[in-house]
């Protein structure tokens, strides 16, 4: 088995021992039932990396909402491979070590960070939620990666094998379709920050909107613009069939908040606390994992609009624990 990246090959990193740190810490997860470990690893500025992290519900949640309690019609926990793409530096053509099957929401995760391969510990199909899940696994998750170019492979520990369940050619490129705009901006401020969304708020009229600003290691500022959009790959006029009608109660559809949160890492990116805007209420997902990207607060343009009531339910929740501020524009 040759490697794809050869970088890390050189380096002598290897996906058995980027597994064995996912293995290592899985038991420390607070999951009551469901248990996952990640490792995300690659190459930022030269230089290997490599973080595991458990799903978890972030300290804020976890010490003044609970971990019994749902936020709108989101759990509390950040999954383990979105924790470890948030936590990275870098994020383009990283890999991930899952000790899971992972579900469709991390699979859209994963391929707008620029993942490019994913290695799933063989015990992860053995254990009953992997069987309970078996089915968005294969027929979302999969998709997901397969539109977005991810190989994704069953790793065997102890015969150090790795099995391909899907093999996407290198020369595979995703299709594009409307790319999460990184531009640079003169300098991360709150007044800066405002004539911004104006700019792009005028650009995307009727749009459901994310804007942050954000910083890269060298401290230059950056905007990021998102809008809300199906999986990378997917295209919204070609794959309509599929992407109104999933075969489970996932949605193809990435949301702009989420587009941010991943486009960030995908870029070397740091969001800046303070500098996020929606043009309407996140969905409680999008919420709990902006908590989970350590970011305290969010500028709304229209507090009275949202895709569904959980996102006023998530909003009361947060906000009522004053673990997220929600400013009106
Ligand atoms: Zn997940």
């Amino acid at each position: 088995m040759v490697l794809k990246n050869n970088i890390l090959a050189s380096m002598d990193v290897s996906p058995f021992d980027e597994m064995q740190k996912a293995v290592d810490i899985v038991d420390d997860s607070r999951h009551p039932t469901s248990k996952v470990a990640a490792t995300i690893y690659g190459i930022d500025q030269q230089r290997p990396y490599s973080i595991s992290k458990t799903n978890y519900w972030p300290t804020s949640i976890e010490d003044k909402i609970g971990t019994e309690v749902s936020i709108g019609n989101s759990s509390g926990t950040i999954h383990a491979e979105t924790a470890c793409i948030i936590k990275a530096p870098y994020t383009k053509d990283a890999s991930l070590c899952i000790t899971d099957p992972f579900c469709p929401n991390c699979a859209k995760n994963i391929a707008e960070a620029g993942i490019k391969t994913i290695y799933i510990d063989h015990k992860g199909f053995a254990k009953d939620f992997a069987e309970r899940r078996g089915h968005q696994f294969k027929k979302m998750s999969m998709q997901i990666c397969e539109k977005a170019g991810i190989s994704v492979y069953e790793l065997h520990r102890k015969e150090q094998k790795l099995i391909p369940i899907l093999e996407v050619s290198e020369a595979y490129h995703p299709y594009d379709e409307n790319p999460v705009e990184i531009e640079a901006v003169p300098e991360a401020d709150e007044n800066i920050f405002k004539d911004f969304i104006a700019i792009k708020s005028q650009e995307n009229k009727g749009r459901k909107l994310a804007v942050a600003f954000a910083r890269d290691k060298n401290r230059r500022a950056f905007g990021i613009t998102a809008i809300s959009h199906p999986a990378m790959g997917y295209s919204s006029d070609k794959d309509i069939e599929e992407i109104e009608h999933p075969e489970s109660k996932y949605s193809f559809m990435m949301e702009p908040v989420n587009r941010l949160l991943m486009a960030a890492p995908r870029n070397g990116l740091h969001i800046v606390n303070g500098l996020v805007f929606c043009s309407q209420i996140p969905t409680a997902r999008e919420q709990v994992n902006i908590v989970g990207a350590d970011l305290s607060s969010i500028t709304i343009r229209n507090m009275t609009k949202a895709r569904d009531d959980w996102a006023f339910k998530a909003m009361d929740a947060l906000g009522k624990a004053e673990i997220l501020s929600f400013y009106e524009l």
